[in-house]
């Protein structure tokens, strides 16, 4: 009985964005058709580091059970160190451990590839300008999903250390030689005119505000994921239709949303609803070109399942994989 070992390297090579868009699609229905079980994931506060995430989930479609174990330390990026690092162990469906992934690879694709599956859903479908907040690894990755779904001619990225930002829009101009890449200066010029925007920072406090937006925008918010940070301001919440990946996480987690709810600028019911309810065609997405659509990432375990059993089914067919013994 042996496992089999995924590294970083391996789940890039096996898990190709255009798969991992079309898995968290089926996923995030099966959760629209209850076929998934999610507790809220487990956070403990590691004093003076950050905090580890526990986060169990089954899934129905693809057929996945997995724990995801990772930790987001912030100041790891000043010592040039990942922030998020940790594994995700896929079990099979005797209950025997089947393989054994590397973390922070899978987080970064199946981050991306879940907005992209809610801009789809939720964009004007000729959106070309793209916005892109953060340099990080959620920005390269949101960078590849974008384009993989929408028409992508010009991308204006921005970010808190401009050396950074620049160094990212090198990185991306590489990998393409057509789209047009530019910093901005600010994160105001960089939203200006922007059809879609990634929010991809670890900001605590908004770094764009409601005035800034044009109609028919459609943003992506990933980067905030507790009760008391934010990237949006309650401005840009309040104007736009809200779309969350769960309910049940949104009003546990989502700052964008708790903040403004709490200085009372709208009720719960401002959620339009959840991303998998839009897919199934049970709730309206976009009314209007010029709606501007919120799509609220807080990350959820069925899609680090999903992701591993998309993962699993590809290994299947390598050879010369790590593999660990189980007995
Ligand atoms: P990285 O550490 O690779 O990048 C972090 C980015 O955030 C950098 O561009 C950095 O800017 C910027 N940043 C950090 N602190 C601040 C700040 N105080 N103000 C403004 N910008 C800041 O992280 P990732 O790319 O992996 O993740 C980005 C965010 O997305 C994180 O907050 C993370 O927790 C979240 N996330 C969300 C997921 C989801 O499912 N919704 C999944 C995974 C991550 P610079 O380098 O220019 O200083």
């Amino acid at each position: 009985m042996s496992a089999v070992v995924l590294r970083g390297t391996d789940v890039r090579r096996l898990l190709p964005m255009v798969d991992a868009i079309e898995a968290m699609e089926a996923v995030l229905c099966a959760h629209a058709r209850a076929r998934t079980v999610l507790p809220l994931r487990t956070v403990v506060p590691v004093a003076g580091h950050g905090s580890l995430y526990v986060m169990p989930a089954w899934t129905a479609e693809p057929e996945a059970l997995a724990v995801k174990l990772i930790t987001l330390f912030p100041g790891n990026a000043a010592q040039g160190k990942e922030t998020h690092q940790g594994i995700v162990v896929l079990f099979g469906a005797d209950g025997a451990v089947e393989a054994l992934i590397e973390g922070g690879s899978l987080t970064a694709i199946r981050t991306a590839a879940v907005s992209a599956v809610a801009t789809r859903a939720l964009s004007n479908p000729d959106a070309s300008v793209l916005a892109i907040l953060g340099s990080g690894v959620q920005a390269r990755s949101h960078f590849e999903a974008m384009c993989a779904v929408r028409p992508i001619q010009r991308v204006r990225v921005w970010s808190r250390t401009t050396a950074n930002a620049a160094a990212f829009a090198r990185v991306i101009q590489e990998a393409t030689g057509e789209v047009e890449i530019a910093v901005a200066e600010s994160a105001r010029e960089a939203v200006r005119g922007a059809d879609i925007i990634c929010t991809v920072t670890g900001s605590p406090i908004p770094v764009i505000e409601g005035a800034w937006i044009d109609g028919g925008t459609h943003i992506n918010a990933v980067g905030a994921s507790t009760a008391k940070t934010r990237e949006l301001d309650s401005d840009t919440v309040a104007r736009a239709r809200f779309f969350v990946d769960s309910r049940e996480a949104a009003l546990a987690e989502a700052g964008d949303l708790l903040i403004p709810l709490g200085e009372g600028r709208f009720g719960p019911d401002h959620i339009a609803g959840e991303l998998g309810d839009v897919l199934l065609g049970s709730r309206p997405g976009r009314l209007a070109q010029e709606d501007i659509t919120i799509f609220e990432s807080l990350g959820l375990a069925i899609e680090d399942a999903a992701a591993a059993r998309v993962l699993a089914h590809s290994a299947a067919a390598e050879t010369g994989l790590g593999r660990l013994a189980m007995d």
